[in-house]
């Protein structure tokens, strides 16, 4: 963030030179990764902290996309990454540049997708990482952090109090904060969802992206990938409309721009969504220009509405999501009936984390169909079938 104006940091890049020697054929011929597009990231090849992360599956979604009445939907399946959520793009290019200025501490404040990939890459590097996170986290994300044998500090605090200590740590320790003070470089890793998602379709951009929003970066980062990909020639030009989804119980942003407010005001989070709970998002107003200036739309639902999100996707197309995915089908799903998002549209849906890291969430609705005893007759009776 710059000291004199808070507002978030950008990284410079020399567009001419990587619009000379950037073409198709050089990201194809790349590794299958998110590293194929290194011309447009931040880091030096010879620092990269790389587990894999990225050049996730983009599939059509024809019976989602029915039963939310939309003809042409997409799912980016960012489950398919090394610790299984969108978080290893951000950590794989936050590592890199940490390595590259020096540094060999590495820590973070997470509500949970970030301790694991950090954790992870950590390892992978044979760095040292603190990792920062509220204390009632799902145990799955605990879990996923700590098998990796960073330090692991739970924090008797919401993610906000333990974003402000961070703060205050980085102020007194030398090391790379992957989200406070090298946060401009991590913020860089989202674009590749934008980078990976035109070239999937042939390098077209999509007419329409739903995305999650917990600070707010990631959609953002959406807007600006498509947007340098017209700036270097690899698109011609694009004009996708962008989204943004949030819990009600956690819906800083969204509440904002329903309200068509400019600035937000920061809430306490009380939802299941605990991956997308920032009560204070460090980049709302600039996912709120994004949103408006493209011409989408946001809105928020409820924790009942995040879980029927999950279990129609699982239904419907055989992937399942964390809440945060649960977040997205079901906001699709009201701006789909509020004709925001429009029935022809090719609409990407970003599902950024897998259902095994909130396995709670649908414990209620995922069930045996029937117990029974090991008998031809127990299961002929309770299954009720015509033989
Ligand atoms: C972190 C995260 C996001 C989005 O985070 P932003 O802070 O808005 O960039 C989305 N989905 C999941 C699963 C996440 O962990």
């Amino acid at each position: 963030m710059c000291e004199f104006c808070f507002a978030p940091l950008e990284v410079v890049y020399d567009y001419d030179g990587i619009r000379s020697r950037l073409t198709r054929e050089r990201i194809e011929s790349g590794p299958r990764s998110m590293w194929r597009y290194t011309d447009l990231l931040p880091g030096l090849d010879e620092h990269r902290v790389d587990l894999g992360a990225g050049f996730t599956p983009l599939r059509p979604a024809p019976r989602l996309g029915a039963a939310l009445g939309l003809r042409d939907l997409w799912i980016k399946n960012d489950t398919a990454n090394p610790t299984h959520s969108f978080k290893d793009r951000v950590v794989s290019v936050a590592l890199t540049v940490a390595r590259e200025f020096g540094y060999t501490v590495v820590a973070c404040a997470s509500t949970g997708n970030l301790a694991n990939a950090v954790a992870a890459h950590a390892a992978n590097a044979g760095m040292d990482a603190y990792i920062f996170v509220p204390y009632d986290l799902e145990p799955a994300k605990i879990v996923g952090t700590a098998v990796y044998g960073p330090k692991l500090v739970a924090v008797k605090g919401t993610y906000d109090d333990v974003n402000r200590l961070c703060s205050e740590i980085a102020g007194e320790y030398p090391w790379a904060f992957v989200n406070v003070n090298i946060r401009p470089y991590y913020a860089e890793g989202s674009k590749t969802l934008a980078f990976e998602i035109a070239e999937q379709l042939g390098w077209h951009a999509p007419d329409h992206v739903v995305a999650p929003m917990a600070s707010g970066s990631l959609l953002t980062k959406i807007k600006r990938g498509l947007d340098e990909l017209v700036t270097v020639g690899l698109l011609d030009g694009h004009a996708t409309r962008i989204s943004g989804a949030q819990a009600t119980g956690c819906a800083p942003i969204s509440t904002a721009f329903k309200a068509g407010a400019e600035h937000i005001r920061p809430v306490r989070p009380d939802t299941i969504a605990k991956s997308l709970a920032i009560g204070n998002p460090a980049d709302g107003y600039y996912a709120i220009r994004a949103v408006r200036e493209t011409g989408g739309g946001m809105d928020d639902v409820t924790d009942r509405e995040v879980v029927e999100g999950i279990g129609l996707l699982a239904r419907t197309e055989g992937v399942w999501a964390e809440t945060a995915g649960g977040v997205v089908v079901a906001t699709l799903k009201k701006l789909s009936e509020a004709g925001i998002v429009r029935p022809e549209e090719r609409t990407v849906a970003l599902i950024t984390g897998d259902g095994l890291k909130t396995v709670d969430a649908v414990a209620d609705i995922a069930r045996p169909t029937m117990t029974i005893g090991p008998s031809l007759d127990e299961f002929a009776s309770s299954a009720n079938l015509d033989g």
